[in-house]
């Protein structure tokens, strides 16, 4: 995978990912660290297909990522800026991506709908308000999980940095996606906020087994959190393992410095 950004006037382009090859396993927790500008994010937005890369290509399973339409592509992501809906309160911010994601399921119900009338089985409840109830339900879950209660009727701009970032990893996960993209989602978080929370996404990811990459510059969640971690620097991948292999077989200088290898 390559991607570049066209320079301004007469600076050349900017090359941000290099030459990146890269395998995520289904289910795997995957850790992504590297400095400040190696790249981190536009990775995430590669993998989103929120941005298309310069050359190469991103499967899902076979499926080539760019003939995937936006709504077939089932992957939910923590921005690192949070991207709420400043206009929605907490409670829409968290239905939000529910009510698109749970389309296809209502197509399901439909069908069903249909199945039983053709054979003179008595309707279920309305569509809609089973569609609603579902909603509700993991809306409260959600909420629960994340101490999002009290803020629920709030609009973005009268909540805190970590309120904030928690009502982002609440949309994300509501969603229940098949691919989860979290860009640095503790940073704003209080010590002991970013302890619990981290537990949190751990425990909610193994539950799930939802496949998640998760960018973070902390080297604790790093060797803490993934079942692998990738080390990239200037655009290329230095190191994939795990967080033991990494710590005592580190492939360069660089790797060891960043994961603090004994030298
Ligand atoms: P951080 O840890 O600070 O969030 P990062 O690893 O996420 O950094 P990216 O945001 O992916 O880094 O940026 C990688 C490089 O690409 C940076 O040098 C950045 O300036 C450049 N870059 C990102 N987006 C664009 C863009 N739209 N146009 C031009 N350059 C860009
Ligand atoms: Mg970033």
């Amino acid at each position: 995978l390559n991607k570049s950004y066209p320079g301004r006037r007469n600076e050349p382009s900017v090359e941000v990912i290099r030459q990146l090859n890269l395998q995520i396993n289904d289910g795997e927790f995957l850790v992504l660290v590297g400095p400040s500008g190696c790249g981190k994010s536009t990775l995430l937005r590669l993998l989103a297909g929120l941005e298309a890369p310069t050359s190469g290509e991103i499967y899902v399973g076979k499926q080539p990522v760019s003939q995937l339409r936006p709504a077939q592509r089932d992957v939910a992501m923590v921005f690192q800026n949070y991207a709420l809906y400043p206009h929605l309160s907490v409670r829409d911010n968290l239905v939000f991506g529910l009510r698109r994601s749970q389309q296809r399921s209502l197509g399901q119900l439909l069908q069903d709908q249909l199945h039983r009338k053709t054979r003179n089985f008595p309707p279920l409840l309305q569509v809609s308000s089973i569609r609603e109830q579902r909603i509700e339900r993991r809306t409260r879950e959600v909420a629960e999980a994340l101490e999002l209660q009290p803020l629920l009727n709030r609009q973005p701009k009268e909540l805190s940095g970590g309120q904030k970032q928690r009502v982002a990893l609440g949309r994300a996960m509501a969603r229940e996606p098949s691919v989860f993209l979290m860009d640095e989602p503790l940073s704003n978080l209080d010590a002991k906020l970013r302890n619990s929370t981290r537990t949190q996404i751990v425990d909610l990811q193994r539950q799930l087994g939802t496949t998640t990459i998760y960018v973070t510059h902390d080297q604790v969640e790093a060797m803490t959190m993934g079942h692998r971690i990738a080390v990239l620097n200037q655009g290329q991948l230095q190191q994939l393992g795990t967080p033991i292999e990494l710590y005592q077989w580190p492939s360069n200088l660089f790797v060891a410095q960043f994961i603090g290898s004994p030298p």
